[in-house]
């Protein structure tokens, strides 16, 4: 029970004191102080600066990645520039390809075969009793309503009943070449109309003078006199039916 409240000294009456005494220290003891003072603010100081390292160490981190950030998103945007410039020159050369496609479509002097899956059963030129003349043109057997088809490109010049020749249609072509679908069970054209090469213009049947279905075809050059079909198709053409 030395000490009670009253005999306590203050932080600063204590400071005071702790000042006095290193007063009446001897040198020895005052430089013990000093120093131990010094390492102590020595010590303060290299935390500080660790603080500040550790700082410095988060700016660089923060800077590279902002830098990093920003070189991705550069990355994106060149990717994206890429990606558009691709789809652009992808549309492009689908347009392109497009076009080329319609253009060989729409080709004059394309050709396609009329029908499939026949077979010839009467050639030009050829005699007989089922003919008042040579015959005047080639005859492709098929199964009736097998799809008959424009040649080549050209406009409908006639379609309707032609007697002899039964269902006709007639189309005349860009170089005046007039060809003659015939004996057809109905009509898919009308007069005037365009047809591409393939296009259908009607189907086999046996309407007009006919012993069986089959498309009687004629190649009638100027819209004169009939020719053979035959060498026509394969000059014309390339086609050897
Ligand atoms: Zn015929």
């Amino acid at each position: 029970m030395g000490f009670s409240h009253s005999t306590l000294a203050s932080p600063t009456q204590a400071n005071s004191a702790v000042n006095l005494a290193a007063l009446s220290l001897d040198n020895g003891s005052m430089s013990g102080i000093t120093t131990a003072r010094i390492q102590a603010r020595q010590l303060a100081t290299r935390d500080s600066s660790r603080v500040q390292l550790a700082g410095n160490d988060t700016n660089k981190k923060q800077a590279a990645a902002a830098q990093l950030a920003k070189a991705r998103a550069a990355k994106l945007t060149a990717t994206q520039a890429l990606t558009s410039k691709r789809a652009s020159a992808l549309a492009k050369a689908k347009a392109a390809a497009d076009a080329a496609e319609k253009k060989a479509r729409e080709s004059a002097t394309r050709c396609e075969i009329m029908l499939t899956g026949y077979h010839i059963t009467a050639t030009f030129g050829q005699g007989g009793s089922r003919w008042a003349r040579n015959h005047t043109g080639l005859d492709f057997a098929a199964p009736v309503g097998t799809t008959v088809r424009s040649v080549m490109k050209g406009v409908v010049i006639f379609a309707d009943w032609a007697g002899a020749y039964g269902r006709q249609v007639q189309v005349r072509h860009e170089d005046g070449t007039v060809t003659w679908y015939n004996h057809m069970s109905k009509f898919s054209v009308s007069v005037g109309e365009t047809v591409y090469a393939g296009d259908q213009v009607g189907a086999v049947g046996m309407t007009g003078n006919t012993t069986g279905p089959h498309m009687h075809f004629e190649v009638h050059p100027d819209g004169g006199e009939a020719i053979d079909p035959a060498p026509w198709l394969r000059d014309h053409c390339g086609l050897n039916p």
